[in-house]
């Protein structure tokens, strides 16, 4: 198996030192590969990105807010690493499979692990009114797990002397794709973004496909044009689509549901080497001879049990505030959602010390998450609880809140392809209010004006996976989101996380609970 093992890290921060040297140009036609660069391997809990030594914009602190001890970033520092520990404890001791997938998964130990750490905390805040409820995985529901996989590049003469099988680490399957015992070994062939205009004139018929798929931030947002053209190629006799995407290092990517067939996405130093080696193939006539093999084995599990948890901070009134922020996650999980898990529970800490009781009750749901099918948090919420929905007068939906803004600022690759560099700031945070209520509208301006988050500039309604269930209950419902470029990759890191921003997110969300617990009901409502 010919490999180059250079840590993704390794190779990222040689960037730098690299001048205006590409990577992917032919450097020797007597090297393996056409001369083409081997990738770097895959090298699972390092930050993709550059990381210099300038932090993050301090956090400010507004005159009489420096006696919230429990809003210090710190805390949440620490208890973000604590979090992506439980993910990272999944992948050590091998919950799917050989390790290659892992996460804080609903339904198995690491998010229940995860949900107990966090109610023992809860606890220690001298929170008195905490509920676990056990959810059963709806029937009919299962969860998909890919066990073990492998995308190789066959070794072939053609690539020049010495070229060998290339194990392409990167690459991750899809739900739901399936494959029979062995694998498929085909040709390929490139269709550009896999349009209908571009893959017309492609012969797919039993090849594996590939397509470029460029985010331009978040991964969910190209899920659309990834389907429909998924769609198209299944249609005309495609074996498998690979999704080759233009992302930061060479991170496994677990999104794009639901192709319709077997689909794998592959990591941007992965997917580089690729289009590099098919480009040379098709200049020397050689692109027939080359093949990949592909190779899975999946479970689905059903029947599974997980846990929400509730904590209560009575207030002067019954009427609620509800605050919830998932657990789950794919791979490390540091932004979606270990940062906005830890600014929960600072909120919870801070409030459960503050003295004297707020107008309204708050009540956090600590939720399970929305990624394992049939244990949806919110949806067993509700189901559970009619009394709070019914008493519930806004709902806050804390999910990806301070991941450090990664810019692609370092151009090196021949195709145009560029390495990201993280910034001073954060990455731009969303603040979707359902009902458009003016007034909680002017609570997120007054956030940018006293604390600094990175709130975009324009209004919305949006709401998340998490908080779709809420939304249609009668309450306004505020969704707090990022749409980071690692989302649902392994590069999701704890690195990438900007403390300062943990701080200026909780210090903002801790005002925004205050003042909307004194607001009128007729402010919230519209
Ligand atoms: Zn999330």
């Amino acid at each position: 198996m010919q490999s180059n093992n250079l840590a993704v890290a390794a190779a990222v921060v040689s960037i730098p030192l690299l001048g205006g040297i590409a990577f992917g140009q032919t450097s020797d036609a007597d090297a393996p590969w056409y001369g083409v660069p081997l990738p770097p391997g895959f090298q699972a809990h390092q930050a993709p990105v550059v990381l210099g030594d300038r932090p993050p914009e301090p956090a400010r602190v507004p005159q009489g807010e420096e006696r919230f001890p429990h809003l210090d970033g710190e805390t949440m520092e620490a208890d973000v690493q604590t979090i992506v520990d439980f993910a990272r404890a999944s992948r050590e001791r091998k919950e799917v499979g050989d390790g290659q997938f892992w996460g804080r998964l609903g339904g198995l130990a690491s998010a229940s692990d995860a949900t107990a750490w966090v109610v023992g905390h809860l606890e220690q805040a001298g929170i008195a009114d905490i509920e676990v409820q056990q959810l059963q995985q709806d029937e009919g529901t299962a969860l998909w797990l890919p066990l073990r996989w492998e995308m190789t590049l066959l070794a072939n003469p053609a690539g020049g002397p010495g070229s060998g099988d290339v194990a392409l680490e990167s690459a991750m399957p899809l739900p739901r794709s399936t494959l029979p015992q062995g694998g498929v070994t085909a040709s390929m062939v490139y269709v550009g973004t896999g349009s209908a205009a571009e893959s017309m004139h492609a012969d797919v018929q039993d090849k594996i496909v590939l397509r470029r798929v460029s985010p331009q931030a978040h991964s969910f947002f190209e899920s659309q044009a990834t389907f429909e053209s998924a769609r198209h190629l299944f249609e005309r006799g495609a074996a498998a689509v690979i999704n080759m995407m233009d992302m930061p290092g060479n991170e496994r990517a677990f999104d794009y549901f639901g192709c319709g067939d077997t689909c794998f996405n592959l990591g941007g130093q992965d997917s580089r080497f690729l289009r590099s080696v098919l480009n040379h193939a098709a200049e020397d006539g050689t692109a027939d001879e080359l093949r990949m093999r592909l190779t899975l084995e999946t479970e689905s599990l059903s029947g599974l049990t997980a846990q929400n948890a509730l904590a209560v901070i009575p207030g002067a009134s019954d009427e609620a505030i509800l605050i919830v922020s998932h657990v789950d996650s794919w791979f490390d999980g540091a932004n979606d959602n270990a940062d906005g898990l830890s600014v929960t529970l600072a909120l919870a800490r801070h409030f459960a010390a503050l003295e004297g009781q707020l107008e309204r009750t708050l009540i956090f749901l600590i939720s399970v998450g929305h990624h394992t099918a049939g244990l949806n948090g919110p949806s067993h919420f509700v189901r559970m609880n009619p009394d709070i929905v019914d008493r519930t007068v806004l709902a806050i939906n804390v999910e990806h809140v301070a991941g450090r803004n990664l810019a692609p600022a370092r151009t090196f690759y021949p195709d145009g392809h560029r390495e990201f560099d993280a910034d001073t700031g954060e990455a731009p945070i969303s603040a979707g209010i359902t009902n458009e209520s003016p007034y909680l509208q002017s609570l997120i301006d007054e956030g940018v004006a006293r604390y600094g988050t990175n709130f975009v500039s324009g209004n919305s309604t949006a709401s998340s996976g998490e908080s779709q269930w809420l939304i249609n209950l009668g309450f306004p419902v505020l969704t707090i989101m990022q749409a980071h470029p690692l989302y649902h990759t392994s590069g999701e890191v704890a690195q990438i996380i900007s403390t300062p921003g943990m701080e200026r997110m909780a210090r903002f969300l801790a005002f925004y609970i205050t003042e909307a617990s004194t607001a009128s009901a007729e402010a919230l409502a519209n």
